[in-house]
């Protein structure tokens, strides 16, 4: 099932408490979701995510635009007659049912030509029951599960119904690490085996790059761009998004352009033709920095992390926007270090120019 937010504008309308102002939670979101994707609606806290898709699953209604299932209107249809699925942070089981019973509820409710007999329902709890993998744990009640258990039973009780899409708002935030990791690869297979589109809601740029097939970041109501996450983080439309994505985050400096060459301080770093000459602020992905004693930007030496795999280089420049600036590089670069002194040559594609005023992208 193909989604389709028209021009889709969320406004909350103010209250005395709020102090009389109207909240743009959503502004103009224009964009087909394809068939058959996981879709990652990734952004900081507050910038509409979940308002988005509480106005998919029908929880709210637009102040403006429409909102299209394939070519069905939908935008005046209430939640339960939508077909969509949806998981939360909290997982909100009942706590007196047992999970057989949680997963089974959706269907049990359904009346009319909806309802189903009762060797269906089975078939449907069982299919639902192994997707997620709790086959073993349907007589438990919710209290005697762990939060990942927990977290798979709410969404088997979403995929019951079969949903025609399936909305999930931040469900790994309340699990540990080790739990998130695990569950979210359990979302990207169940996402593939049943092919229902998914929207998955996240804060966590790392989440979201790592199981979705498409992103969409926002900030402020504002969608900032879309695209496969490897093609987001190697061409960000704008600083933010430069800055989002990437752990560690990108290295940003003040920087200048003078006859077709990019300068931080006094050393040119490379050629930069196309923007005029004037100041820029710079970025340089971590991985961009290569520890090299001939190298174009010459920074003060912090320190050496070594954490597993990767090899963190943390020094200090005056023309960075952060206290410090960090090199991911391999271990057999380290002999290119002398004294408190850490010199870098970049790898081109992992720099990027941005507008002073307004923090585009600027090309060369
Ligand atoms: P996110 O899920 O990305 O954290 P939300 O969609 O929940 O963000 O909220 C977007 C903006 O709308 C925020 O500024 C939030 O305070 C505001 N907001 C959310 N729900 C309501 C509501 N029911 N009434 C008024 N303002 C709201
Ligand atoms: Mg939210």
């Amino acid at each position: 099932m193909k989604v389709v937010l028209d021009h889709v504008t969320k406004i909350y309308k103010s209250t005395r408490r709020r102090g009389g102002k109207d909240v743009l939670a959503v502004d103009d979101f224009d964009f087909e979701l394809p068939d058959g994707l996981l879709i990652g609606l990734l952004g900081p806290s507050g910038c509409g995510k979940s308002t988005t898709l509480n106005l998919i699953s029908g929880l709210e209604s637009p102040t403006k635009g429409r909102i299209f299932f394939d070519s069905e209107d939908v935008t005046e249809l209430p939640p339960e007659k939508r077909g969509v699925g949806m998981v939360f942070q909290n997982y909100a089981l009942y706590p007196h049912m047992t999970v057989r019973k949680n997963i089974v509820f959706p269907l049990e409710n359904l009346r009319g030509v909806q309802k189903l007999p009762q060797d269906h329902i089975e078939a449907r709890v069982k299919r639902a029951a192994e997707l997620v993998q709790i086959e073993a744990l349907l007589d438990r009640k919710p209290g005697e599960l762990s939060g990942g258990e927990q977290q798979r039973v709410a969404i088997a009780r979403a995929l019951v119904k079969i949903p025609r899409v399936l909305l999930l708002d931040e469900p790994l935030s309340n699990l540990d690490a080790r739990l998130r990791l695990q569950t979210r690869e359990e979302i990207r297979r169940i996402q593939k085996e049943t092919g229902v589109t998914t929207i998955f809601v996240t804060h966590d740029q790392e989440e979201a790059m790592s199981i979705s097939d498409i992103i969409i970041l926002m900030k402020d109501g504002v969608v900032q761009q879309i695209g496969k996450p490897q093609e987001v983080y190697d061409d960000p439309v704008n600083l933010f998004v430069a800055q989002f994505l990437g752990t560690p985050q990108i290295n940003v400096f003040d920087g200048r352009i003078s006859g077709g060459d990019l300068y931080i301080g006094e050393e040119r770093i490379m050629q930069a033709k196309g923007p005029d000459d004037g100041p820029v602020t710079v970025g340089i992905r971590p991985e961009g920095l290569v520890l090299d004693r001939q190298g174009v930007l010459t920074t003060k030496l912090s320190n050496v992390e070594v954490m597993g795999r990767d090899t963190s280089v943390v020094s200090t420049h005056e023309a960075a926007k952060r206290s410090v600036l960090r090199a991911v590089v391999s271990s057999d670069t380290l002999g290119q270090l002398s004294g408190n002194k850490a010199v870098f040559s970049v790898r081109p594609s992992k720099v990027h120019l941005f507008s002073k005023n307004d923090g585009r992208r600027l090309v060369f």
